[in-house]
């Protein structure tokens, strides 16, 4: 669950999303049994009113037709894992309209954790914005969504996608606001601490390595755990609802 490499980072490596959707004239959609899989396993489609149902699935399909999905130690990445991969990335990009995560136009698919070369470890999931890749093992992408208790792979990687993409130079660059990302740094920084000084916390201790980690935790725990995690500390809480441009609590109370 590590960033990489932060190298190459501004290297240019852009879809204009709008020019060739409209170059293609395409209007990407799911298909019938790709719709069951949204509905059978992604509980915050479910608890989306049927028109943002209708938004998240064209975003699916957008995002599944311009990522190239490259299976690892397995034959084929599935049509379902495709879906619900892409699913994860527009869960965390669904405030922003625009946002596709571009840079990252290709998912390793693992069938389990696997071996880095880099650091001589073994890894769930990683993203490597020099290579404009996510990485991810399949056994901890579906544990994520198993259940709800602040642990979530594919959030977690996306959450780190997502940060990237605010900072490469691209058509999605500079998406959140500064405000408040200053804002959301600053209230970061006092739970890190905590983390560090080994005081108690909502957070996993993980959480402390250093900002884009706190990050990624705190985006596993504000959709599986919103009400918990408001409750801890509502400012952290709300400066990242304005940093993610939607509030899975509102999600949940609408229904
Ligand atoms: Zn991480």
């Amino acid at each position: 669950m590590i960033i990489a490499a932060i190298f190459g980072i501004v290297g240019f490596r852009s879809h204009n999303f709008q020019q060739y959707l409209a170059a293609e004239g395409f209007r990407p959609s799911l298909s019938k049994t790709e719709l069951t899989s949204l509905q059978k396993h992604f509980a915050y489609y479910r608890a989306l009113p049927p028109k943002s149902q209708r938004i998240f699935a064209y975003r699916v399909a957008r995002f599944k037709k311009l990522t190239k999905f490259v299976p690892r130690q397995m034959n084929t990445v599935s049509e379902e894992m495709e879906v619900l991969i892409s699913a994860s990335a527009v869960q965390i990009s669904f405030g922003y309209d625009d946002v596709f995560l571009a840079h990252f136009d290709r998912i390793f698919v693992y069938p389990d954790q696997f071996w880095s070369s880099a650091d001589q470890r073994h890894h769930k999931g990683e993203v490597n914005p020099a290579m404009g890749a996510i990485v991810i093992s399949w056994k901890h992408f579906v544990e994520g969504y198993a259940t709800n208790e602040g642990l979530n792979l594919g959030l977690h990687e996306m959450a780190h996608a997502l940060q990237l993409e605010n900072i490469i130079m691209n058509d999605e660059f500079g998406f959140m606001n500064g405000d408040d990302i200053r804002a959301w740094q600053q209230l970061a920084s006092t739970e890190m601490e905590k983390l560090r000084s080994g005081e108690t916390s909502f957070f996993r201790a993980y959480a402390g390595t250093n900002q884009a980690e706190f990050f990624a935790v705190a985006v596993e725990n504000f959709f599986e755990r919103p009400k918990d995690f408001s409750v801890y500390n509502s400012a952290l809480y709300k400066t990242l609802t304005q940093l993610l441009k939607q509030d899975p609590l509102l999600l949940m109370r609408s229904h």
